[in-house]
């Protein structure tokens, strides 16, 4: 904050609201590590466009709590499926992560993850960098580049427990950008909005064509406005072919279709 700006209003625990519908809650670290990320926010959004999302309870609903609602089977083990083994040093990336999201309240949820967030905005990154560094987060680490290629360097090929979407296209896109980065047992977490069975459908048969199974969609409502969500897991199966993702624009460009 610049001298004379009047402090942002602090977050409010919500240990309720995290409780009933998560069935976890964050230690008052956890809350402290909130607030630092949401002024680090503020604070970069006077320097660049973060997001519009700004006042403390929209803040918490559509950044804090929506992020980690996707990490649910994760959070507890309490009727967790058995495609979300309990992952004690995950590797993790958030593709498409713009002002972190949702990697940086995963980060502070499971603090044994390695978490990569992913953008291809170079200023958005070095704004990452420069937040986790100085909120006191050493499990993440922010790269700047396309998925297209960065999918293709031995180095992060097929080396993620998993892979996280939020906002980054159609569901064909996301999956071109996340599966070829899984590994095998790995899962891609889509958050979504509205859903319907023919989305399921489509998933399903782009999922097969890049080595991936749906495995299971989560209905939700958002705690504060009661917002539609759908979390949509896809599970890796076999190795992806080496075609995948094609060249940068097109997986955007040209989505996958079910036929192809
Ligand atoms: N996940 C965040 C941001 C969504 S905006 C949230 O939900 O709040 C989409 C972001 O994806 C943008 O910051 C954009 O730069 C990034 N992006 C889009 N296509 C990409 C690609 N092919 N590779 C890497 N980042 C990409």
């Amino acid at each position: 904050m610049t001298v004379g700006e009047p402090a942002p209003s602090p977050l409010l625990d919500y240990e309720p609201q995290w409780q009933q519908t998560l069935q976890w809650q964050p230690t008052p670290e956890q809350q402290t590590l909130f607030q630092r990320v949401y002024e680090a926010i503020l604070q970069g959004n006077q320097q660049m466009n973060l997001t519009r999302l700004t006042d403390p309870d929209t803040f918490w609903e559509k950044h804090l709590w929506d992020s980690l609602s996707g990490l649910a089977p994760w959070l507890t083990s309490i009727g967790a499926p058995a495609w979300a083994t309990a992952r004690a040093t995950a590797r993790v990336i958030d593709i498409g992560t713009g002002a972190g999201f949702p990697g940086l309240p995963a980060a502070i949820a499971f603090e044994s993850w390695q978490i990569t967030l992913l953008d291809a905005t170079q200023k958005k990154v070095r704004f990452l960098t420069e937040s986790a560094e100085s909120i006191g987060l050493k499990n993440v680490r922010a790269i700047a580049d396309r998925a297209e290629f960065l999918a293709h360097q031995p180095s992060h090929r097929e080396q993620y427990d998993l892979a996280l979407l939020r906002a980054v296209g159609p569901v064909p896109t996301c999956l071109e950008y996340a599966l070829p980065l899984v590994k095998v047992g790995g899962v891609a977490v889509l958050y979504r909005g509205q859903w319907s069975d023919e989305d399921s459908r489509n998933t399903a048969a782009v999922a097969q064509q890049l080595g991936g199974k749906l495995l299971s969609v989560a209905s939700s409502q958002t705690p504060l406005t009661q917002g539609v969500r759908h979390c949509v897991y896809v599970g890796k199966h076999t190795l992806t072919n080496e075609d995948f993702p094609r060249l940068p624009g097109i997986p955007a460009k040209l989505p996958l279709t079910p036929q192809n």
